[in-house]
């Protein structure tokens, strides 16, 4: 039985239940006031049937006693006593006896049984009489006693002559006729015993014959101690009580009155009847009435039943048929609205799962299915990969408000050049994917072209001005890739490759995926390469070619990666520095050169170490401070140390870079700008520099020749860092007829493979002290 069915006939069969209990209850009371009611009628009417007996008893009684008044006067009775004849005497009292349908006695004085019609009366019985009449009272006209096992009642009167010479006794024996008629007067079982020195002696009832064992048992214990008592016998119940109606110094007559319960209870049974018959009646209505309230719930319950499981699987579009019952309509409502609720929250969980909340565009989950949609169908798509990448330096400057408007509006740009079939997605934060269907590569570098000078176009957010740094890669199925995953992972591979270009636009090259497997490995692994052991220091020497000797050299970063090998540092440094973890590096490197420093320091090696630093370290005020106490640990002065800064570097944030700078030199570091000529520093912002040295960049020296176009360079560029008090180094010599050049033109330094490629502490320590003579080396 389902929910709909079972839960209407449990309301009903609470309701049938709860009457139950109630006519219970009320049943239960009607009870226990009829069964007071009975008791109370019993005792009233005991005592009532107790009363009939004794006014009974006194009215046969006082018949008996002018019976015994009037036989003391009759004539026969008096002349027979005068002549003392026994047998006349005997005759006239049998005679008068037989007439009034009694016993009669004549009792002399002294007590002697002169004649009588109870032939066989003992001496005891008669002694007993006489002594009774002897003590009666005058206004007790008759008396109880017990004579031979039988009761009499019994009057008397004397007879005179005139004085009182005899007792006329008459009387009979009270029987089961007697016991009979108060029965019938009263309808109550009437029993009369005679109890003799304490042993009853003879009784006799009206009491059915099956109850005389009880009756015998009771009269037995002599149990008249309480008012009543229950006589109780194979399912007849009786109520009793008793009364003395006479007694003497060795007897005692005794009535026992009994009412039938079940004659009692009859008079109620006709009240019993009626409340089980109108009880009934009530339940019948009741039943009736639940099982129309439960055929009524049960069918719209069960209509919404199904309504809630179709809910449950998903449905949420039926509508819900109207419900009958004014109970149940507003539920049937309620779980409308629900319905309707569900399926709106489901529409808005499924567009949230699938679109960005901020833009409202299609998410990655979303492009990549509609992708997936293309692929299986076989249509030429190509994916163009936007990347911002200046996203992150715009959000510290202008905030997350500015930079939410500047996305909104950067889609609703890119929205505005789509063809139908296309598709705008936003990846990640600064990341958007257009999916153009239908479109060859050379289509897609066009229209990537075209998103371009779009984005050229600088936004307004309020009142600032947004230019955006897109960077644009570009795949195309089914040439670079036939999954989903493997385009979008390529287009961004040539996102990446894009941002390094100054077009900003790259198509996918072959074989660039497995060169960013390799990428991927280095940037997760570079995280840990210092903790791992896995970083060392090489160094190159600096030749001073004033002095002709050694006394500076370069430590360059070298990574030992246990999977590909010695990686160069042209690969890690560029990764490092756009993954944030160069300036960790950094750390690592100051640390180790101090601690070389120190060691060669205490083997009285006292050289001057450059080490390499990027715009990432300039970023961070608090370099110098961290540097001045690395020195101040390992007592290295600081004029040992020499910090080597490309000119993009300083560019990147000159005001930032400039302070770094200066603070770093505050603590007495020299500084150099390394590869010079490469950038596009001017002469006016290296004079601001306080920098003390300058590289040459190996471009220019490598090639060097006496009359070529770097010997122009090179001669001005030593000439002009003479002239504003900075030394130059030349870096790159690999032949001795640049030494020459570069010594002739006053060049102070020089480093480079001709003298010795960059070596491990222990190998360039072992070249410092065993140089390999150089040609005209020491002729200076
Ligand atoms: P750099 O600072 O200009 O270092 C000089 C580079 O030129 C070194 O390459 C050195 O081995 C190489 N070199 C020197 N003389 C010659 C020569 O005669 N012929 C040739 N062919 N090459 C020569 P390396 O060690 O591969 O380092 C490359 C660049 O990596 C460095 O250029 C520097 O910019 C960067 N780098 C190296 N170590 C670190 C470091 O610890 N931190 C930072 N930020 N960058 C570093
Ligand atoms: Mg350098
Ligand atoms: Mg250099």
């Amino acid at each position: 039985m389902n929910f709909a069915t079972s839960f209407p006939v449990r309301i009903a069969g609470l309701v049938l239940l709860l009457l139950v209990a109630l006519l219970a209850a009320l049943y239960g009371v009607v009870e226990v006031a009829i069964g007071g009611a009975v008791q109370n009628q019993l005792q009233r009417e005991l005592g009532v049937g107790a009363r009939v007996v004794e006014q009974l008893l006194d009215a046969r009684g006082r018949r008996l006693h002018d019976a015994a008044q009037a036989l003391a006067a009759d004539f026969g009775v008096q002349t027979a006593l005068a002549s003392g004849d026994r047998t006349s005497l005997h005759l006239q009292l049998a005679g008068r006896g037989a007439e009034s349908n009694a016993e009669v006695l004549l009792l002399g004085l002294d007590g002697h049984l002169l004649a009588g019609t109870l032939p066989g009366m003992g001496e005891a019985a008669v002694a007993r009489l006489a002594g009774q009449l002897q003590g009666q009272a005058s206004s007790d006209p008759w008396l109880l006693l017990p004579i031979d096992g039988e009761l009499f009642l019994l009057a008397a009167a004397p007879a005179k002559a005139p004085q009182p010479i005899a007792w006329v006794v008459t009387g009979f024996a009270v029987d089961a006729a007697f016991v009979s008629q108060v029965r019938a007067l009263t309808d109550l079982e009437l029993t009369l015993v005679a109890v003799e020195q304490g042993t009853p002696n003879g009784w006799v009832s009206s009491l059915p014959s099956a109850l005389h064992g009880a009756l015998h048992r009771a009269i037995m214990a002599a149990d008249f101690a309480s008012g009543s008592r229950w006589l109780e016998q194979g399912g007849q119940r009786y109520l009793g009580t008793w009364r003395s109606l006479a007694s003497g110094p060795d007897y005692q007559v005794l009535a026992l009155l009994h009412k039938s319960l079940a004659q009692a209870e009859a008079a109620f049974a006709p009240l019993t009847r009626n409340f089980l018959l109108i009880a009934l009646a009530a339940l019948g209505v009741a039943l009736l009435g639940a099982l129309l309230l439960a055929r009524s719930l049960a069918r719209p319950l069960r209509e919404l039943v199904r309504v809630a499981e179709r809910i449950g699987q998903g449905d949420y579009q039926t509508p819900i048929a109207s419900v009958r019952g004014a109970a149940l309509g507003p539920l049937a409502q309620a779980l409308q609205g629900m319905q309707a609720g569900i399926a709106e929250r489901e529409r808005q969980l499924v567009h949230n799962a699938l679109h960005d909340p901020l833009t409202g565009l299609p998410n990655r989950a979303l492009a990549l299915e509609r992708l997936g949609s293309a692929i299986t169908a076989g249509r030429p798509t190509a994916l163009l990969y936007l990347g911002i990448a200046n996203l992150r330096s715009l959000l510290e400057n202008l905030g997350t408000a500015a930079i939410d408007l500047a996305l909104q509006q950067l889609a609703r740009r890119l929205q505005a050049t789509l063809r139908p079939g296309d598709s705008l997605a936003r990846l990640v934060s600064d990341e958007m994917l257009l999916l153009l269907e239908h479109c060859d590569n050379d289509s897609a570098v066009a229209a990537a072209d075209r998103l371009q000078q779009l984005l050229l176009k600088p936004m307004h957010i309020g009142r600032q001005r947004i230019s955006l740094d897109c960077a644009i890669g570009i795949a195309s199925f089914p040439a670079d890739g036939l999954t989903p995953d493997d385009l979008l992972r390529r287009a961004a591979i040539a996102m990446q490759d894009a941002a390094r270009q100054p077009e900003r636009l790259q198509v996918y090259q072959q074989g660039r995926d497995a060169a960013h497997q390799r990428q991927v490995g280095l940037v997760r692994d570079l995280q840990h390469a210092a903790e791992r052991g896995e970083l060392l220091l090489h160094y190159q020497p600096k030749l001073d070619l004033r002095e002709g000797r050694v006394s500076a050299a370069e430590a360059l970063l070298r990574w030992n990666h246990p999977q590909f090998g010695l990686v160069a540092p042209s690969e890690f440094i560029p990764l490092a520095e756009r993954t944030g973890s160069i300036q960790s590096l950094t750390a690592w490197v100051i640390a180790e050169v101090l601690r070389q420093l120190q060691e060669w320091n205490g083997r009285a090696l006292h050289l001057q170490v450059a080490l390499n630093i990027c715009a990432e370290d300039l970023r961070s005020l608090e370099l110098a401070e961290r540097v001045a106490a690395l020195l101040a640990r390992h007592a290295v002065a600081a004029g040992q140390l020499l910090f080597e800064i490309t000119e993009s570097a300083m560019m990147d944030n000159p005001e930032q870079a400039l302070e770094v700078l200066q603070r770093l030199r505050a603590c007495g570091i020299r500084l150099a700008v390394d590869d010079f000529g490469t950038g596009y520093s001017s002469l006016a912002q290296l004079k601001r520099m306080p920098v003390q040295e300058l590289k040459i960049d190996q471009s220019f020296i490598r090639e060097l020749s006496e009359h070529g176009d770097d010997a122009v360079i090179v001669r001005s560029t030593i000439d002009m860092c003479h002239s504003l008090g900075l030394k130059v180094v030349a870096e790159g010599i690999e032949s001795p007829a640049v030494l020459e050049l570069l010594r002739l033109w006053q060049c102070d330094s020089v480093q480079g493979d001709l003298l010795s490629p960059p070596l491990a502490a222990a190998a360039f320590e072992q070249w410092l002290r065993q140089p390999p003579a150089l040609p005209r080396l020491d002729s200076s």
